[in-house]
């Protein structure tokens, strides 16, 4: 059944957790949702794509998009800027389908006072040393990174308290099953099936 409006979902967590894995294995098994393709200053990875991972634009072009006001939100994280378009995601809602934000804490606060009827979720590791362990054996990052993505962790947990959801990433299909039960409990909100609602009135 058709959305009359599409749901805004905030997903954040810590590096490392594995929140990409999740999110493709989401976006793979549910209809009409969307993943919002951010904007960054960082530069590309090894693997990563112009326009699938990320749109990758200079501080010039960024700096222009803040100034113009095309940002529904966006936020400084180790030395890049990251924001999300807010004609891509609203264009989105407006046709009845979900959008999914994978954005850090300080972006996500700006979302809660935008948008009061988004989702937000948190994912988190099942301890703080698996986090540790999986950094590791990412075997991307240099010791000193590591150990300073662990202390950014710690003041991201932190900010949990502000989101709706917890999700704990100890196997993916684990977390992509909590996921889907949170959405699926968002759409049998009463708010959310008003036009169902008008034919028993
Ligand atoms: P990475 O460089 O590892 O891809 O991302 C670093 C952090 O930036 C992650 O926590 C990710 O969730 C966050 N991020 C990615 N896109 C956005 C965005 O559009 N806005 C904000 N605020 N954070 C983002």
């Amino acid at each position: 059944m058709k959305k009359e409006k599409g749901q805004l979902i905030v997903l954040s967590g810590p590096s490392g957790v594995g929140k990409s894995t999740v999110i493709a294995e989401l976006i793979g098994q549910r209809d009409n949702i969307y993943f919002s393709v951010s904007y960054t200053t960082r530069q590309p990875r090894v693997g990563e794509q112009d326009g699938v991972n990320y749109n990758f634009v200079d501080r010039a072009e960024f700096e222009r998009m803040i100034a113009a006001d095309e940002l529904l939100e966006y936020a400084e994280y180790v030395n890049n800027y990251y924001g999300t378009s807010l004609k891509a995601i609203q264009d989105r809602l407006d046709a009845g389908i979900d959008v999914l934000l994978d954005i850090e804490v300080q972006g996500a606060a700006k979302v809660r006072s935008r948008c009061p009827g988004a989702l937000f979720i948190f994912i988190i590791p099942p301890s703080f040393e698996e986090l540790s362990r999986r950094l590791h054996r990412r075997n991307t990052d240099s010791e000193d990174v590591i150990v300073g993505r662990l202390e950014k962790a710690r003041v991201e947990f932190q900010e949990i308290p502000h989101y709706d959801y917890l999700v704990i990433n100890d196997k993916v299909s684990g977390a992509v099953a909590e996921i889907e039960a949170i959405l699926t409990a968002a759409e049998c909100r009463v708010d959310n099936r008003k036009s169902i609602l008008a034919q028993f009135a």
